[in-house]
């Protein structure tokens, strides 16, 4: 509780970013700390071997996920895998569409980056609309990968994101 607030008072926020009318949460500022970014780090740690169990590989979410996922699969000793936007991983991939309130995104997976049950669990930075981790539970649904859960920093509660994940959400720091 004490290193969840300290989190939480080293969040920055940002008025009018990327547009206005947004206030964006600005993780960054947890970086500029060693001391932050370890209570960070330990927080997700703890929290994963408490809430999930035989988790086989950990998948970051393209970008931010991409800070937190590969401590967390060092200390679970499981791979780390990349969603990434289009176009930028090699290979043969999977890739998954969805809507944005304006225009859409793809997400894409590398095809042999996941074994057949392979539990898995998702991390990402924030979670708002949860259209993000709604794509990530589907590719990894499509590469026949399972989903355990998925961990998030910060959940903006007010957008009930969580409700159109198809799995178990865990969020650290709520926000209205
Ligand atoms: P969603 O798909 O749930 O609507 O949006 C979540 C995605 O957008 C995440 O990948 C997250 O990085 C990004 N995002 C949306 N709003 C914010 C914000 O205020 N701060 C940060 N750091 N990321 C955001």
């Amino acid at each position: 509780e004490e290193k969840i607030q300290l989190l939480k008072d080293n969040i920055g926020a940002i008025q009018d970013f990327p547009i206005k009318g947004i206030l964006f949460r600005d993780i960054f500022t947890i970086f500029l700390e060693p001391k932050i970014l370890q209570a960070c780090i330990d927080i997700m740690i703890d929290t994963v071997k408490e809430c999930s169990k035989d988790i086989g590989g950990i998948v970051g979410l393209d970008a931010r996920g991409f800070l937190f996922g590969p401590s967390i699969a060092l200390a679970l000793k499981v791979p780390f895998i990349p969603v990434r936007k289009a176009g930028k991983l090699p290979g043969e991939t999977i890739k998954e569409s969805y809507d944005l309130e304006y225009g859409s995104n793809t997400v894409e997976i590398q095809k042999n980056s996941i074994k057949p049950g392979q539990r898995l669990l998702i991390v990402d930075d924030l979670l708002a609309t949860g259209g993000t981790l709604k794509a990530a539970c589907n590719l990894i649904e499509k590469v026949g990968g399972i989903t355990d859960s998925c961990l998030v920093l910060i959940e903006l509660t007010a957008l009930k994101g969580r409700e159109n994940v198809p799995s178990k959400v865990v969020s650290l720091i709520k926000y209205d």
